[in-house]
């Protein structure tokens, strides 16, 4: 038997998410030392401390499962958001909320609308469960979302916006968002407002979609992430704020321990860690003051970012992104997203992105040699 005709149609033609190498081989594959990653838009001062603290104070109770509604930390997210624990689902980072919308709300020929440069992960979960993407492209780097309220079909039951967008960085603003929603009201359909990257923004006409999550119109699925702000993307842990029908409808397809004992205990931490959160907005204020001051002197364009990581064009991407590679700059190339010029640049520590741009003169001065 051929197993590969096991495989569904839709599962054969979906491409994998492509895993970074591991830092440590990658260093041994190209003789290097020393590197930094300014790759994955992570946190560059690491942790907080509180978070590792609890975590460690967590260990001696690893042999017991985890409380599988995240009840402490359900509470406290409900409480930050002024929304009722019902319409809080905590997740294994946003990810699998995502995939949970997905699996939970799509049926096999389905639409979900979405970016056609946003995260890719709407696409392939989409994909996975036999519903159909209806891929709207960005319009001057920004989600079009005209555009995607008219790619809307009576077939539509999820569209995505990540706000900021990754990889570009940029926002819808509040009167778009409004628009859009009042646009789409009346459809049988949900909003997902991907907003792992909210607490860097600093635009006064940001929409907080839990607060804009225009009543009355469609019901909007606010994600958001301990993965970026807080330090914490090795736990996975991310959660939605919903509507409780749509909480008690993901309930039935999550998975019973989803979120572990130690990203439990972390996140909540997390949370207090005020001055972890200070020194992070500062960090990657001035590290973005910084980049886009040194990319202009290098005449080097780039997409005004609200988020913690920025897109600047080099020329050719991946050319450019190799040769960063060979000197220890760990950055991420944007061919696969459809921009075969760009590099997408997360702030780093002020020492981290002088080296950035000190290897990228460099490479960009050899390659006009
Ligand atoms: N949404 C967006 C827009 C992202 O950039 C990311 C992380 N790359 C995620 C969701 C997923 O974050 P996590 O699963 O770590 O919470």
């Amino acid at each position: 038997m051929d197993i590969r005709l096991l495989v569904p149609e839709w599962i054969r033609t979906l491409t994998p998410y492509p895993p970074g190498m591991p830092i440590e081989e990658l260093e041994r594959e190209l003789g290097i030392h020393d590197s930094i990653k300014l790759a994955s838009n992570e946190n560059p001062l690491g942790p907080s401390a509180k978070a590792t603290e609890a975590i460690a104070r967590a260990l001696p109770n690893l042999h017991r499962y985890p409380d599988g509604s995240a009840f402490y930390l359900t509470r406290r997210l409900a409480e930050r958001h002024g929304v009722s624990p019902d319409e809080i689902m905590v997740g294994n980072g946003s990810n699998e909320l995502i995939e949970l919308v997905v699996r939970t709300f799509l049926r096999p020929r389905d639409e979900a609308v979405m970016a056609d440069q946003a995260f890719v992960i709407y696409r392939m979960v989409t994909q996975a469960v036999a519903a159909t993407p209806r891929i709207v492209p960005l319009r001057n780097f920004t989600h079009d979302l005209e555009a995607m309220a008219d790619a809307v079909t009576s077939r539509t039951r999820v569209v995505f916006v990540a706000n900021p967008n990754n990889p570009t960085g940029t926002i819808v603003r509040r009167p778009v968002w409004e628009a859009f929603l009042r646009a789409l009201a009346g459809r049988q359909l949900m909003v997902v407002a991907d907003d792992a990257y909210a607490e860097f923004v600093t635009d006064p006409e940001y929409p907080d979609t839990v607060v804009c999550r225009g009543e009355g119109t469609v019901p909007v699925v606010t994600l958001r992430t301990f993965s970026k702000l807080y330090g914490l993307a090795g736990l996975r842990v991310g959660y939605a704020v919903a509507p409780a029908p749509i909480i008690e409808a993901l309930e039935r397809v999550r998975q019973p321990f989803n979120v572990n004992v130690l990203a439990q205990v972390g996140a909540l931490a997390a949370l207090e860690d005020h001055e972890h959160v200070r020194r992070t907005l500062a960090v990657n204020r001035e590290g973005m003051a910084y980049l886009t001051r040194e990319f202009d002197r290098l005449s080097l364009a780039w997409v005004p970012s609200s988020a913690n990581f920025i897109l600047v064009r080099v020329g050719s991407g991946v050319a450019v992104y190799e040769a960063l590679l060979a000197r220890g700059v760990i950055v991420r190339p944007m061919d696969g997203y459809g921009f075969p010029e760009h590099l997408r640049v997360s702030i780093g520590l002020p020492e981290e992105n002088a080296r950035c741009i000190t290897a990228l003169e460099a490479v960009l001065a050899e390659r006009r040699a």
